[in-house]
């Protein structure tokens, strides 16, 4: 078989969003899976609707997460220019190629298709009437992820408007067939054309590519499908919050796609090796946004600890949460309890600042929690703090002081948890207390703790 060469070939209108980006992470796992190529096609012919900041969007996305293009803007190539605005003569050679064939006529100013034989039902005589359904074969598609699907075209279609732009069924095939496409993956929305484009690739006497009808991501809470409003949809809103764009791209690998021994995440050299169209699923996919955070917590633990500083370490420059003489020694000390509970980079300032100032925020949440069902935690702190302060500071030995303490009054040695853990940070939740405690120091924490309970 030739060489595998697909193309994403977004229409700049809008932000770029979740399913758009998984359309084009398929393309390009397919292409790196099969050693072909990934082109990159820019849909740019609705002159209204298009704008170089929604194409930025597109590109600095794709850059971001890592899905290189062999042939497409900044790039070039042998079939370009990849930009349809630019390709304009091209299309008026093809159309004419049509008409001399015969297969598009000339009809109130547009240009229509005209089908095959019998199936055409646009000649004058046929106009004024309604089009009745031809009685014509459906057309069979063998979709690698529909698998058969029957569609029939019964009239013919304009591909040239009147106002001399060509229709977006014509550029796109035209295009395809121009650039060598191999495999047209894309999303199920496009089902329904693709009879159109398998009559245009038979008019031009050119056999059709494969198809790949990829699912709908359906919204996290409803049946709808994910529109771009949708909360979490726009790739640029993960790229603000600090995802890694590792983790983003591997959660959207996942998305009408699951690896085969069923661990998701995963690098990406090992899901370029097991990706397979024939793999991706036929039901719709849900966005999960808890999903995603928690591959993005997956991905941040899984890397090595001088990886995970030198990102962490500009973020907390910036937000002030420590200063330049912060050493990296002491920095490694607190960054290697977070790496592990963090969900997102985003989060580590207000997640870790209380290690370096004792000047923190209380979380009204957590202080709320600690009194909720009548605790008294400043009461904990005091029972506890004589252990604390006679104990060794270890893990082992303040794990035992919290049993001990808790096996005089009666109650579980975690009831002194969150009580301790608000009393020295602030937080309801954060790293193992254990090793907050030994991490933060004796002195601190027991001042801490003291200055909670008077
Ligand atoms: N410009 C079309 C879109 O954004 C491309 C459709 C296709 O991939 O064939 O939906």
């Amino acid at each position: 078989m030739s060489q595998v060469r697909v193309r994403f070939a977004p229409s700049p209108t809008g932000f770029f969003h979740i399913g758009s980006a998984r359309t084009a992470l398929f393309n390009w796992l397919y292409a790196r899976h099969m050693g072909g190529k990934f082109i990159l096609r820019i849909e740019d012919t609705d002159k209204e609707r298009n704008s170089e900041a929604f194409l930025n969007v597109i590109l600095d996305s794709m850059r971001w997460l890592g899905m290189d293009w062999d042939e497409g803007p900044g790039m070039g190539g042998p079939h370009g220019p990849y930009f349809q605005s630019q390709r304009t003569e091209l299309y008026r050679t093809k159309l004419r190629e049509l008409a001399d064939k015969g297969r598009a006529y000339e009809k109130d100013g547009a240009w229509w298709l005209r089908l095959e034989g019998a199936r055409s039902r646009a000649h004058d005589e046929h106009l004024k009437r309604d089009y009745e359904k031809v009685d014509s074969p459906p057309m069979v598609l063998d979709d690698l992820v529909r698998g058969r699907v029957e569609r029939a075209e019964d009239r013919d279609f304009v591909i040239f408007r009147s106002n001399g732009e060509p229709v977006f069924h014509f550029v796109n095939v035209v295009d395809d067939i121009e650039m060598r496409i191999t495999h047209v993956i894309r999303g199920e929305d496009h089902l329904s054309n693709t009879s159109k484009h398998v009559e245009l690739f038979r008019a031009f006497g050119v056999e059709p590519p494969r198809y790949a009808h990829i699912p709908l991501i359906l919204k996290s809470d409803g049946p709808g499908k994910m529109s771009k409003r949708d909360q979490g949809a726009l790739i640029e809103e993960y790229q603000r919050r600090r995802f890694l764009p590792e983790a983003v791209r591997n959660y959207l690998c996942l998305l009408g796609w699951t690896p085969a021994d069923g661990k998701e995440v995963l690098p990406i050299g090992e899901i370029v090796r097991q990706f397979d169209l024939k793999e991706v699923h036929q039901s719709n996919a849900r966005f999960d946004e808890r999903k995603m955070s928690h591959v993005n917590a997956q991905t941040l633990r899984g890397l090595p600890a001088a990886e995970f500083a030198a990102l962490a370490r500009p973020i907390l420059l910036e937000t002030k949460v420590i200063d330049a003489s912060v050493s990296d020694a002491r920095l490694a000390e607190v960054l290697g309890i977070v790496q592990e509970k963090v969900i997102s980079l985003e989060h580590l300032p207000e997640f870790m600042g209380f290690f370096f100032t004792a000047d923190f925020k209380q979380d009204e949440g957590a202080k709320a929690n600690l009194t909720k069902k009548g605790g008294d935690p400043v009461a904990r702190v005091r029972e506890l703090l004589p252990a604390l302060e006679a104990a060794e500071w270890t893990e082992p030995a303040l794990e035992a002081a919290f049993a001990a303490v808790g096996a005089a009054n009666n109650r579980k040695p975690t009831d002194y948890f969150a009580p301790v853990r608000f009393g020295i940070s602030g937080q309801g939740g954060g790293p193992h207390l254990l090793s907050v405690l030994r991490v933060l120091g004796r002195e601190r924490s027991l001042a801490r703790l003291r200055a909670y309970a008077s």
